[in-house]
C-alpha cells in the first residue's frame, strides 16, 4: 500500500495490529475517523487511554474492574461458596446475561496452551488452587471453552485439586465442541449451567 502521507501511513500502521484489521480495513476507519468531527477521535483516543492506565483487576476474581473488589465479588447476595471458572470477562459477561448464574467468577486470563507458550504459570490458576484449599468453596464449575486448551487447562486444576474436599463440575455441553462461551445463545448457555455434570463424568465421556 502505497501512501502519500507519512501521518497517514502510521495512524493506519497501528490501526492494523489490532486483530483481525487488515490494512484496508485500517485505512476505510481511519479515513472514517477523518471525516467525523475531531472531537470524536479525541474521545476514543482519551477512552482507550484512561482504560489502560485506571483499569484494575479484582482482588478476588482477577475480572476487570472500575474498583478492588469488583460488583458480584462484593455482592452479599451472591452465593459465596460457589465459583464458575472462565477464562476471562467476556465469559462472565456472557454467564451474567442469562441471568442462571448467582454464584462467583475465577478468571483465569486465558487458556493452556503450548502452542501459544501459554503454561499455568502465566494464568490464575495459583491463586484459584489457594482459594479452594482454604476450604471456603464448595463448587467449582469449569466454564472453559469445549477446546482442546480448555479440556487441558480444567484437567491440569483439576489435578491441582487432587485430593482437596471440592465438587467439580463443568458446563453441559449443549454447547458445540470448539465453541466459544460468548457465541452462546443465552437460553442454551443458561440451561448448560444448570445442567452442569459431574467433571469425572466428563472425563470418562471423552
Ligand atoms: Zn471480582
Amino acid at each position: 500500500m502505497e501512501f502519500s502521507s507519512k501521518l497517514l501511513e502510521n495512524a493506519v500502521y497501528e490501526m492494523s495490529q489490532l486483530p483481525g484489521i487488515g490494512k484496508r480495513t485500517a485505512l476505510r476507519l481511519v479515513l472514517h475517523l477523518l471525516r467525523q468531527p475531531e472531537t470524536q477521535t479525541q474521545h476514543l483516543v482519551k477512552a482507550l487511554g484512561t482504560l489502560r492506565e485506571d483499569v484494575k483487576f479484582c482482588k478476588k476474581c482477577h475480572s476487570i474492574s472500575d474498583v478492588e473488589v469488583c460488583d458480584i465479588c462484593s455482592n452479599p447476595n451472591r452465593i459465596q461458596d460457589i465459583v464458575c471458572v472462565v477464562e476471562d470477562i467476556r465469559d462472565v459477561m456472557a454467564i451474567e446475561s442469562t441471568s442462571q448464574y448467582r454464584g462467583l467468577y475465577h478468571v483465569l486470563g486465558g487458556k493452556i496452551s503450548p502452542m501459544d507458550g501459554i503454561g499455568p504459570q502465566d494464568l490464575k490458576i495459583h491463586t484459584l488452587v489457594e482459594k479452594v484449599k482454604s476450604g471456603t468453596i464448595k463448587e467449582l464449575i469449569f466454564a472453559l471453552s469445549a477446546t482442546m486448551e480448555g479440556d487441558t487447562t480444567n484437567f491440569y486444576i483439576y489435578k491441582q485439586l487432587e485430593g482437596v474436599e471440592v465438587k467439580i463440575a463443568t458446563i453441559a455441553r449443549g454447547i458445540g465442541v470448539n465453541d466459544e462461551l460468548e457465541y452462546a445463545d443465552e437460553v442454551t448457555l443458561g440451561r448448560s449451567i444448570i445442567n452442569r455434570i459431574p467433571f469425572e463424568n466428563a472425563l470418562k465421556s471423552s
